[in-house]
């Protein structure tokens, strides 16, 4: 499975292990039980939104990435991303024991490709937050911007060319190429930690580009994982945390005449959840 990332960028999948039942019956184990189909969906439910995050450290799957060089650096802040110690894989698939290290195009043993990531929409610094972008700007100085842009790397890689040509070592000609050349990076990580970067680049808070390659990743997650994936829209993407504050706000709010019967009204309502969302308050 392949998705298109970006002007020239993949996610691929590479390998994988286990199923949505993987964490189902890694639980069992403790409880000394065998699946059962009637419990076994409220179960996996249960082990997620209580974070008992060790069963799903048993889903694991490994992306190589084609990807420009400075967003891939925002996804290796993600330090338990291609963290899987204690994992034993016997299989005699060779592959299969190499995916636990990471791999990257370094470009010390191979030649970069002319391939830089030249952005179709430009954009202008967001008000809120100030490390990212939201306003479209002026066509002129979106055109200004990408012709400045492909231009310098068609003259930089015809420079680190030549001087390659002209036995400058690859490890010292690639300091000529700029942060938007892509590369090659494979990443390893269970479920429990992609979920964890997917949770902070997925979101619009992260760069558009890093959001674009987590979509891709969880769009691969998804056909993997489907009963696992629904779990997070409603527990991990869809849920906030809030302060002390911002819960006696709840509180305050909820005290008011009718909110309970407005709520009632929903059609997500029941009085179990209903029980259970104020013994979350208290
Ligand atoms: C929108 C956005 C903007 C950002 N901007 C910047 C920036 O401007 N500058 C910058 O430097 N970074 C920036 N970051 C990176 C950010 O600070 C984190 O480093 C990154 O998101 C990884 O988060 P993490 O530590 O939770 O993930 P991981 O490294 O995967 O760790 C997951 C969890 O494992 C535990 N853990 C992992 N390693 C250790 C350890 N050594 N010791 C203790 N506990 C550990 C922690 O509980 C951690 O939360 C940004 C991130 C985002 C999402």
């Amino acid at each position: 499975m392949i998705i298109n990332v970006l002007d020239k960028g993949y996610a691929k999948l590479i390998n994988h292990m286990g199923d949505d039942m993987s964490p189902v019956m890694d639980a069992r184990v403790s409880t000394g039980t065998d699946s059962n189909p009637a419990r076994d969906d409220a179960l996996r439910e249960f082990l997620l939104e209580h974070k008992h995050t060790s069963p799903f450290e048993s889903m694991i799957m490994q992306v190589e990435l084609k990807i420009p060089i400075c967003i891939l650096r925002q996804l290796e802040r993600h330090r338990t991303v291609d963290n899987c110690d204690g994992i034993v894989i016997e299989s005699l698939d060779e592959n299969f024991r190499k995916w636990f290290s990471p791999n990257e195009q370094s470009g010390r043993y191979t030649e970069f490709k002319e391939e830089f990531y030249i952005p179709d929409i430009i954009l202008g610094p967001d008000k809120v937050n100030k490390q990212g972008s939201s306003k479209e700007l002026d066509q002129e100085l979106q055109d200004f911007y990408k012709t400045v842009l492909l231009n310098k790397n068609i003259e930089e890689y015809a420079e680190y060319d030549q001087f390659i040509q002209k036995g400058v070592s690859k490890e010292t000609a690639r300091f000529l190429l700029s942060q938007n050349v892509y590369t090659i990076r494979r990443f390893t990580a269970s479920f429990h930690n992609w979920k964890d970067l997917l949770e902070k680049r997925k979101t619009t808070n992260a760069q558009r580009e890093a959001q674009q390659y987590a979509q891709s990743i969880y769009t691969i997650m998804q056909h993997l994982w489907p009963r696992s994936c629904a779990l997070l829209e409603e527990h991990v993407f869809g849920s906030r945390n809030f302060c002390r504050t911002e819960v006696e706000w709840i509180k305050e709010l909820l005290a008011r005449e009718g909110a309970k019967e407005h709520i009632a009204s929903l059609g997500s309502y029941s009085e179990r959840r209903w029980t259970k969302f104020l013994a979350k308050l208290t």
